[in-house]
């Protein structure tokens, strides 16, 4: 949560919620009286058509700030206005006398009555991040829990080499007792099968874990063990001895999806600020990140700085339709894929259809509860990263694609070049990788490098961008790095990578990596750069293999970053 906790959104919360009978009182006053003095001709027809929008607007954010009674009351009172709004007739007098009857102004005339009726349920559950973000720079870190000193060492050691921070204990009670201080990054709780019953019953009790990746280790790869260690939610099963490549890789994926279901970015589209204000604390306290527009036409360029996962978008508003929107919206090709959600009062089923085939996804109405809104919209973020991710990432390493990377180097280059920043780009090779496959077979190459990027994306920071740009090539761009920096690190990746051990058919193997490094801000374009870096990968190919080589010209008119600084 960006702000003061719990307490303070319940705090915020309330005020909008006074703010909101601050409001609804002033329009009662002002509505209630015109409503009652509506005459059979045209002025009558246009102060029906206001209350109209008015009661709408009023059924869809009432139950929001807790007054259920007064939004149903407010939504029977719309209907009966719909049938005279929606009327052509000539006999506008005869109309009105039969719909705006003794039952109409009665129902009208109660409305006061029922905001006094609060239900008092707005506030919402509470919602906290069940993990926080990982930070950069920290090792994330596995918690061991085994009895057996043999597992203990070889899983410590082998996910060390992971770049993971491994805390080792020999019982349940053991991790009991010392867990409580200890609560960052935790990536992971591997623990042995025979302490399944044990280890789940401390989980249950941390349950602020409750979303915690859990893997069991097991010498036994029976079928009741398997179902046992299934049965009590765990995501990964590995038989000793372990297969530690596997293991990292299972860990890095279940934390990608635990990562997914975090978070999300959602624009808000709306034009009742206090309504849009009390969303955006409801869903903030949920974990999500929210952005808000109750300026339509402000739309597009939001869109563009913030670049959400959905947009929920309300159908009404004022001048605006939320319709159109989403249609102006899916003029630009790049936005053909983003989720619209109409989030709207609109409850006629075939109203809310055909507002999905103009442009929108799906539809959620309003009023909704808390706790419900969070969750649909966490579910549709979910599925709307999953699919952009899909389109992105490369499917074996779920690193950048090859195009992709080559936008997000061109993108570097540009900010380089217009703030003088030192960057580096980097160009790496497995070593002999045919080999490789030839000894091995495709498939357990496939792990090599599914390896290579897990060590990556662990030793590097958040904001490096890494990249499969080819087969058994990648690309990472550095921002904020000197060369020099850049290949103490690239040094330090292929140091580990060499130590990792791999399994193919019973027999043990290394592989090693090799690294050419450029300065992004000595060369005249992002392309020139990247060639440098694949340039300096063959010097080192040259030069043995199993290293990093800075790119180094051989034009002497041209300015390494030594110079440059000289
Ligand atoms: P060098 O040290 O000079 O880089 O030698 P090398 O054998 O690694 O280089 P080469 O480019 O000749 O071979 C690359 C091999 O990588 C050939 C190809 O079959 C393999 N490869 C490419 N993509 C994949 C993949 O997705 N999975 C697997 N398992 N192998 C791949
Ligand atoms: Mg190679
Ligand atoms: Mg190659």
């Amino acid at each position: 949560m960006p702000s003061g906790g719990y307490q303070d959104v319940v705090n915020k919360l309330e005020a909008l919620k006074a703010q909101f009978v601050a409001r609804v009182v002033v329009e009662l006053d002002d509505n209630v009286a015109k409503l009652h003095a509506v005459e059979g001709n045209a002025a009558g027809i246009r102060t029906l058509k206001q209350g109209y929008e008015w009661l709408h607007r009023l059924a869809g954010s009432a139950g929001t700030f807790g007054f259920q009674a007064l939004g149903s009351q407010a939504r029977k009172l719309e209907e009966t206005l719909k049938q005279v709004v929606e009327m052509d007739s000539d006999d506008l007098s005869g109309l009105l006398a039969t719909v705006l009857d003794e039952d109409f102004y009665q129902r009208l005339d109660s409305l006061p009555d029922l905001l006094k009726a609060d239900a008092g349920d707005c506030a919402i559950p509470l919602l906290q991040r069940a993990v926080a973000e990982p930070e950069d720079g920290i090792l994330q870190r596995v918690d061991l829990i085994s009895a057996n000193s043999e597992v203990r060492e070889e899983l410590e050691q082998g996910l060390s080499r992971y770049g993971y921070r491994v805390a080792v204990f020999d019982s349940p009670d053991g991790y009991r007792r010392d867990h409580a201080s200890t609560g960052e990054n935790l990536a992971a709780l591997v623990a042995d099968a025979d302490l399944l019953d044990a280890v789940h019953g401390v989980v249950a009790e941390l349950e602020r874990h409750s979303d915690l990746p859990l893997v069991f280790v097991a010498h036994d790869e029976s079928f009741d063990v398997r179902y046992r260690v299934a049965d009590a939610g765990a995501g990964g099963f590995f038989t000793v001895p372990v297969d530690i490549p596997a293991l990292a890789d299972r860990i890095q994926q279940l934390n990608e999806e635990r990562e997914e279901r975090q978070g999300g970015k959602v624009l808000i589209v709306d034009d009742d600020d206090q309504l849009v204000e009390h969303y955006r604390l409801v869903l903030e306290a949920g974990g999500l990140e929210v952005v808000t527009v109750t300026h339509p036409p402000d739309v597009i360029r939001r869109l563009s700085e913030y670049r959400p996962d959905i947009v929920l978008m309300d159908i009404h508003m004022g001048d605006y339709s939320g319709i159109n929107l989403a249609r102006m919206i899916r003029f630009q090709p790049e936005w053909l894929g983003l989720p619209i959600i109409y989030l709207s009062s609109e409850q006629d089923r075939d109203e809310q259809i055909s507002a999905i085939a103009e442009g929108a996804d799906d539809f959620i109405e309003k009023p909704i509860r808390d706790h419900r809104l969070v969750k649909e919209v966490k579910a549709r973020c979910v599925r709307a990263r999953q699919l952009s991710k899909l389109a992105s990432l490369d499917s074996l390493t779920g690193l950048l694609k090859h195009s992709l990377v080559k936008q997000e180097l061109a993108k570097e280059f540009d900010r380089c070049r217009r703030y003088g920043l030192a960057a580096q780009v980097a160009m790496l090779d497995l070593d002999h990788f045919k080999r490789v496959n030839d000894s091995h077979g495709h498939a357990v190459g496939d792990v090599v490098i599914r390896a290579l990027a897990n060590l990556l994306r662990h030793r590097l920071r958040k904001t490096d961008i890494i990249g499969r740009y080819g087969g058994e090539e990648f690309v990472v761009i550095l921002p904020d790095c000197s060369a020099e920096v850049a290949e103490e690190i690239l040094q330090d990746v292929c140091g580990q990578f060499a130590g990792l051990v791999f399994a193919g058919d019973g027999e043990e193997f290394q592989v090693t990596l090799s690294a050419g490094v450029a300065s992004l801000r000595n060369f005249a374009s992002a392309e020139a750069a990247l060639n440098a870096a694949d340039e300096a990968l063959y010097q080192r190919k040259r030069a043995g293999r199993n290293g990093v080589t800075l790119y180094q010209s051989q034009d002497p008119n041209h300015r390494d970053d030594q110079e440059a600084r000289a």
